[in-house]
């Protein structure tokens, strides 16, 4: 469904060298940059696409911003995992409409919004109260009051326990997840699923013993390398750079101990 861009609405806004900015559209506004600057008027009304000169004559056209746009942009409090590993988290988790889902901690909720797209409701255990209020307003911000209501923060430490119990999920990025999997064991129902996000190895090995341990099988454990590509004209290569490493993801499912067949 195409809508045309109204005051509220957030623009993604790219330049001529594919340079992206992205801002709330408000009656009145402009968007400045060195060029001078375009104001929101010109956006608001017209759909997708739209193309835009600024006073000194630059080249603009502003679309919508996705979900990935909205992440890399948004004001951050703790790092965010990022898209490339959001996307394998969301199918690792079997994330489903009316999922509930025990996240901790939120950070800046790049990972709580991209579930609560796929229509999780989500339980959040966070440490800081000023990340809470963070990924909260991130939340809301993007996903707007209906995906807010889905989703209830906490300024609690998931170390100590989990209240809730018959979760279909629990998705974990902090640094000891080992020291919540006796908690998830009792707060997922039987088939739920684990899933942990650790930047070193180190915390992976820690991790599946505490898992080899409990209730917990099925236990794996990837990493994601996503390589982009340089197209153009007859120059079609990967790109020279690349992201080496973000993190590991960890999986396994609440199916209880073997009972020795
Ligand atoms: N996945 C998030 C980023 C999480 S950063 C995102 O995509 O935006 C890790 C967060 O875990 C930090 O905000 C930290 O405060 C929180 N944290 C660390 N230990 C915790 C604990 N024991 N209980 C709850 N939150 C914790």
């Amino acid at each position: 469904m195409s809508r045309a861009f109204a005051a509220g609405d957030k623009a993604l806004v790219l330049d001529r060298k594919g340079r992206r900015y992205l801002f709330t559209l408000k009656d009145g506004g402009q968007f400045h940059t060195h060029t001078g600057f375009v104001s929101h008027e010109a956006i608001i009304g017209q759909p997708e696409g739209v193309q835009l000169r600024s006073t000194n004559g630059a080249w603009y056209q502003a679309v919508r911003p996705t979900l990935a746009d909205f992440i890399l942009k948004m004001p951050r409090g703790a790092q965010v995992i990022y898209p490339k590993d959001l996307g394998p988290i969301l199918l690792l988790a079997d994330i489903f409409p009316g999922a509930v889902v025990l996240e901790a901690g939120v950070g800046s909720g790049a990972l709580s919004m991209t579930m609560l797209r796929a229509g999780a409701r989500i339980v959040g255990y966070e440490l800081r109260s000023d990340f809470a209020a963070r990924a909260q307003a991130n939340v809301a911000s993007f996903l707007g009051p209906e995906a807010a209501e889905r989703y209830r923060v906490e300024e609690r430490d998931v170390y100590e326990g989990i209240d809730e119990t018959g979760l279909d999920r629990v998705v974990l990025d902090l640094p000891e997840p080992w020291r919540v999997v006796k908690h998830a064991e009792s707060a997922l129902h039987p088939g739920g699923i684990f899933v942990a996000y650790v930047p070193s190895i180190m915390q992976v090995a820690q991790l599946r013993e505490a898992l080899a341990a409990s209730a917990f099988s099925m236990a794996e454990t990837q990493e994601v390398l996503l390589r982009t590509w340089h197209v153009e004209g007859n120059a079609v290569r990967p790109d020279h750079r690349m992201v080496g490493h973000t993190g590991f993801l960890t999986s396994a499912r609440l199916v209880g101990p073997p009972t020795g067949a």
